[in-house]
């Protein structure tokens, strides 16, 4: 028998992060904060609305016509502490980030 671990370390920073078999590779909260899109800029990741998708906006910026959507909104590319990630649309609200290339993730599909 495999032990299976349901809560794994977030992959920024070894915090024990509640997960699924969905979502193997979350990054916790506090990791997610720190993500900045393909140009550098810090972010923050929403849902889009009720229904679900989500929106990525670009932190910092003083635009008088509101928050800068961030190019991560289209492609799901961000980057926590250099490293890409894919960010999504948790099946059950909020949002997901997980590394690109970690090979627990893309299992089961
Ligand atoms: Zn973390």
């Amino acid at each position: 028998m495999t032990e299976v671990d349901l809560d794994p370390p977030c992959p920024g920073c070894g915090q024990k992060v509640p997960t699924t078999a969905r979502y193997p590779r979350p990054y916790c909260r506090a990791c997610v904060a720190r993500a900045v899109d393909v140009n550098g800029d810090r972010i923050t990741l929403t849902n889009a609305n009720l229904l679900g998708g989500f929106v990525a906006h670009v932190l910092g910026t003083d635009d008088p016509e509101g928050p800068v959507v961030s190019p991560a909104t289209e492609t799901g590319e961000v980057f926590i502490d250099g490293r890409p990630c894919r960010a999504a649309e948790h099946r059950f609200g909020g949002i997901v980030v997980q590394p690109l290339g970690d090979p627990e993730v893309g299992r089961g599909h």
